[in-house]
């Protein structure tokens, strides 16, 4: 599978901002607006991740509310793949399975509807969301795939916080493509 070189890394990771002590005091939050508003830099991310996935047999792309929806909805276009969302608490209309997650301060729950994979056994699901912290999320998003009868064949993440471990608990479970570290 195709992966970006060192140059190319460089040139993407250097179209996200990062803005401190957002949301709160001690975050260093990556701002990937400035990678969306950027036409070369996100025809550039489109077109690598096209050609990574281009011939894996995918039933579904998922995305994680609500960035992870950004990239998902827009690689299912390029791919002809239709989209799942997995969201925040009723949001999601119909019958939803849930999953609570640990967050550092409390937890958090994400839903699927049930229905998500249109009756399909097994169906083979990629899952897109823009950033891997803990992990936490990523986790959660998987139980919810396999609730739904489907399965996680990889997840991929725009960018990779490394010292948060996320892709060292999420590899137990799924195969995971991360295109920029930091
Ligand atoms: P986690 O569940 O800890 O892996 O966190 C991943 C989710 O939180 C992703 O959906 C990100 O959009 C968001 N997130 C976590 N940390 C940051 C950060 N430093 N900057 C931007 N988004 C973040």
């Amino acid at each position: 599978m195709i992966t970006l070189n060192t140059k190319e890394q460089k040139y993407l990771l250097d179209t996200i901002r990062t803005i401190a002590d957002f949301p709160k005091k001690g975050i260093q939050f990556r701002d990937i607006t400035t990678l969306l508003n950027n036409k070369e830099a996100l025809s550039f991310l489109l077109n690598h991740l096209q050609e990574r996935y281009k011939n894996t047999k995918l039933d579904f792309i998922a995305g994680a509310e609500s960035r992870g929806f950004i990239f998902a909805a827009m690689l299912c276009a390029r791919l002809n793949v239709p989209f799942v969302p997995i969201r925040k608490p009723k949001k999601l209309p119909y019958k939803t399975f849930s999953c609570e997650y640990e967050l550092e301060y409390g937890s958090d729950t994400l839903e699927i509807h049930q229905d998500a994979f249109n009756g399909i056994s097994n169906a083979k699901v990629l899952l897109v969301d823009d950033l891997i912290a803990t992990g936490g999320t990523a986790i959660a998003s998987c139980e919810l795939i396999q609730k739904a009868g489907g399965q996680c064949i990889e997840s991929c993440f725009l960018l990779e916080l490394k010292d948060l471990k996320g892709v060292e608990k999420l590899s137990s479970i799924t195969s995971v493509y991360s295109i920029l570290q930091i």
